[in-house]
């Protein structure tokens, strides 16, 4: 699917054409050009001449979870994944990539392993969203929440990022509401404090990942451009200006960030912030990785015994790679 050809290809017809199309694509989610019945013949047999409306992906389901992940083909061959958890109170919620790939190469994350192959645009950012939103449609529902947490550095890709963000909460297209939106960051402090200044309503999430610099830097090399203190201040920013509650997720890994020690060295670091940690323990093969559930429970006990509020993050979709950490340029299309 491009667009881009549309509104050359509109410039003759009347204003409200465009809307009338965005609308049946991104509103009513029409997959055919013939199925947007208020259009003159003539115009939809030039747009069925001139734009494929398909989306070149796959859809693999996870046998225990509700969870699918779809490989998508861009026009130019590569590959992307975005994941749809389908959670049994009704909820839909999507992840998106926001780049093919990713430069930052944290050690324990396989689409950071994979390298950096380039931004996508934010079509391609939305065509994931239209992509489970029309599989949705076939069931009678529809996405209902979205997280930026897929492949690759969404605040490295920041205009195309919030402008998938608009189009995604535009009332005439997906509506989905601002609150329901959440971005994952490792931590460019310059663009959380943009962020702040957007006057938005989405939700914010960084992976903070280390009670402190020394650990962090072993895991995740972003870590040698900012500090711990410097990515704490700009969340403080963040929290000032919007007064929303901000996510710190953090990947428990077996021995490197599970100790009870560092539990309390991070509660420490972080009290009295309007926030609450995610915990994720660690999805892979590499099982050596893989945080004892006995380290879990006493990571928990110590954030509780220090008023720190936490979740854990449940593991979707093993079976099909769709779990954090695991997207990658699979093959198999
Ligand atoms: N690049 C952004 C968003 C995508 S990653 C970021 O790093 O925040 C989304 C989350 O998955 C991050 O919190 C990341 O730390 C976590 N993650 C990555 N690999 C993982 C793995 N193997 N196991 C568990 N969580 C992982
Ligand atoms: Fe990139 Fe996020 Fe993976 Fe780190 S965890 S390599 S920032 S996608």
């Amino acid at each position: 699917m491009n667009l881009t050809k549309l509104e050359e290809l509109l410039k003759n017809e009347p204003g409200f054409r465009i809307k009338q199309i965005e609308r049946a694509v991104f509103k009513d989610f029409s997959e055919n050009w013939n199925d947007l019945t208020n259009l003159p013949v003539k115009l939809r047999n030039l747009l069925t001449g001139k734009i494929d409306l398909s989306i070149n992906g796959q859809i693999f389901e996870s046998a225990d979870s509700g969870s699918l992940k779809a490989l998508i083909r861009l026009d130019d061959g590569i590959l992307i994944e975005t994941v749809l958890l389908m959670h049994k109170d009704g909820r839909n919620t999507i992840c998106l990539s926001s780049q093919a790939g990713c430069a930052l190469g944290c050690r324990f994350c396989k689409t950071g392993e994979l390298g950096f192959k380039r931004n996508l645009t934010t079509e391609e950012i939305v065509l994931q969203a239209l992509f489970f939103s029309r599989y949705l449609k076939k069931v009678n529902t529809r996405i209902t929440n979205i997280v930026f947490m897929g492949m690759g550095e969404p605040f490295l890709n920041y205009d195309n990022f919030l402008n998938a963000v608009r189009f995604l909460n535009d009332e005439n297209k997906f509506s989905i509401g601002q609150r329901k939106i959440s971005v994952s960051t490792s931590g460019i402090t310059e663009k959380i404090r943009m962020l702040a200044d957007e006057n938005m309503q989405i939700n914010l999430a960084v992976s903070i990942n280390a009670p402190d610099d020394e650990i962090r830097r072993k895991i995740m090399p972003i870590a040698d451009k900012y500090t711990l203190d410097e990515l704490i201040s700009s969340i403080r920013y963040y929290i000032e200006k919007t007064n929303r509650r901000v996510m710190l997720e953090y990947v428990l890994l077996k021995e490197i960030n599970d100790f009870p020690e560092h539990a309390e060295k991070l509660s420490k670091k972080i009290k009295g912030l309007l926030c609450f940690v995610n915990l994720i323990p660690f999805n892979g093969d590499d099982i050596g990785k893989r945080p004892l559930i006995k380290n879990i429970n006493e990571f928990k006990k110590i954030l509780s015994n220090n008023k720190i509020p936490f979740t854990q993050r449940y593991r979707f979709g093993d079976d099909i790679k769709a779990a954090c950490g695991q997207l990658v340029f699979s093959k198999n299309l």
